[in-house]
C-alpha cells in the first residue's frame, strides 16, 4: 500500500511503479478526499504510461459512498474497492455500504470487505456482547470479539450479494495485530465461507518486530492452506523504503515454497573459521545484484526466479552447499589457500583467485542465467 498523498498523482504513481517493479502484484492507495478521488484516474494512466501493469485498489473509509458516486472516473479507473464495514457510517451504515456496492456492480469491480480489529462495527459488537452476557454460560469476551469480526465480514458479504455483487467478486479480510488471534480468526473464517481471503497482520509495527511477527502470522496461516493474497504492514522508518514490505511478502511466500519471485542466495552465518567479512559483503552484493536484475530478467529469462545461488565462507560446508545450488562459490576461510572454487550444476567449473573474485563470479552468474534460462523460452 502506498503512503503518499493520493491527491499528488505524480508522487503516488511513482510509488505505485516502485512497488510494482519490486514485485507487488496488487497496489492499494488511499482515497480519502475529493482531491484524492480526482487524482485516481491520472495515477492509473501514469502507471500504465510507465509500462507497468498492476491492479490499483482504492481504500475507502467513512466517505467512500460519497466519493465513488461523485467521481465516476475514479470508480471506473480503480481495479477493486476496499470497504471497511466498521467505517461506513453509523446511522446509515447499510445504506452507505449498499451505495458503494452498487457502484462496484455498475463498474463490474470486485470488492474486498476488510474488517479490522481496530475499527470493528461497534453496534454489532455491542449487540453480540449483550447477547453473550444473557447466556447461561457466556463466552470469553475475546471469543465474542472474534465472532463479531467474522460476523461483520460475513454479514457484509451477504449484504453485498443481496445488492447485486456476484459471489466471486467478493474478497474478505479480518486483520488483527496479535499473531495467535489472527490465526484463530482466519481458521474460523475459512471454515465458514469460500470467499478468497486476504491475509495481513495489521499494525505489525517497526523493523525486526514487525517483520518477525508478520512472518510468523502469515506462515502459520498459509501453511494451513488458508489465504489468497497477502499484505505486509510495517511502520516505515522516516524516509524509509516502502518496497521493503513487498520483499518481505515475497520472501515469506518463497520460503514456504508457495511462489518464486527472485533467485535465492544461501550464505553461511560465518564462524571462527573465517574472520574476514569478505563473504558477508559478497553475499550482500550478490543479493542486491539479483534484486536489481530481476525487473529485467523476469521477462527475459522465465524461470530465473527459481535459481539458487550459494556464497559460503569456508571449506567445511562451502563445496557441499555450493554443489546443491545452481551456482555457488566457496570462499577461503582463515588459513586456507586463497582460492574460491565455483560450482555450476553441482560440478566444479572454475577456481577463482585474486582481487576480482566478485566481478568474475557475477560474470559467471550472468552467463549461467543467459545459457540456462534463455532456453526455457
Ligand atoms: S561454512 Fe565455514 S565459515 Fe561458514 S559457518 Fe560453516 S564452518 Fe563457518
Amino acid at each position: 500500500m502506498t503512503n503518499t498523498d493520493t491527491a499528488d498523482p505524480v508522487g503516488t504513481a511513482a510509488q505505485v511503479v516502485a512497488l510494482a517493479t519490486a514485485g507487488s502484484q496488487l497496489v492499494r492507495i488511499t482515497v480519502n478526499t475529493d482531491e484524492a478521488a480526482k487524482a485516481v484516474a491520472e495515477i492509473v494512466t501514469r502507471v500504465a504510461d510507465a509500462g507497468v501493469v498492476v491492479p490499483i485498489i482504492g481504500d475507502f473509509h467513512y466517505n467512500g459512498h460519497l466519493l465513488l458516486v461523485r467521481h465516476p472516473a475514479c470508480a471506473a479507473a480503480l481495479a477493486k474497492y476496499r470497504i471497511n464495514p466498521g467505517n461506513v457510517g453509523a446511522k446509515r451504515r447499510d445504506e452507505n455500504f449498499r451505495t458503494i456496492v452498487k457502484v462496484a456492480v455498475e463498474h463490474a469491480k470486485p470488492v474486498r470487505i476488510g474488517v479490522n480489529w481496530g475499527s470493528l462495527d461497534q453496534d454489532l459488537l455491542t449487540s453480540m456482547m449483550d447477547e453473550n452476557a444473557s447466556r447461561s454460560e457466556p463466552l470469553d469476551a475475546k471469543d465474542v470479539y472474534m465472532e463479531a469480526m467474522i460476523e461483520s465480514a460475513l454479514r457484509s458479504a451477504a449484504l453485498a450479494e443481496e445488492t447485486g455483487l456476484r459471489h466471486d467478486q467478493i474478497v474478505i479480510s479480518a486483520k488483527i495485530s496479535q499473531v495467535q488471534d489472527l490465526l484463530d480468526c482466519y481458521r474460523r473464517l475459512a471454515s465458514r465461507c469460500d470467499y478468497p481471503l486476504h491475509l495481513g497482520l495489521t499494525e505489525a509495527g517497526l523493523g525486526m518486530k514487525g517483520t518477525v511477527a508478520t512472518t510468523a502470522a502469515l506462515s502459520l496461516i498459509l501453511a494451513e492452506g488458508i489465504g489468497d493474497t497477502i499484505r505486509v504492514s510495517l511502520t516505515p522508518r522516516p524516509g524509509g523504503d516502502r518496497t521493503e514490505e513487498v520483499y518481505i511478502a515475497q520472501q515469506v511466500l518463497q520460503s514456504l515454497g508457495l511462489r518464486s519471485f527472485a533467485p535465492q542466495v544461501s550464505a553461511c552465518p560465518g564462524c571462527g573459521r573465517t574472520t574476514s567479512t569478505f563473504f558477508q559483503k559478497m553475499a550482500e552484493d550478490i543479493q542486491e545484484y539479483l534484486r536489481t536484475q530481476m525487473p529485467i530478467w523476469r521477462d527475459q529469462y522465465p524461470g530465473v526466479e527459481e535459481m539458487k545461488v550459494a556464497v559460503m565462507g569456508c571449506i567445511v560446508n562451502g563445496p557441499g552447499e555450493s554443489k546443491h545450488a545452481d551456482i555457488g562459490i566457496s570462499l577461503p576461510g582463515t588459513f586456507e589457500e586463497p582460492k574460491a572454487p565455483v560450482y555450476v550444476d553441482g560440478k566444479l567449473r572454475v577456481t577463482l583467485k585474486g582481487d576480482a573474485i566478485v566481478p568474475e563470479f557475477l560474470g559467471l552468474l550472468n552467463d549461467y542465467v543467459v545459457k540456462r534460462y534463455s532456453a526455457v523460452r
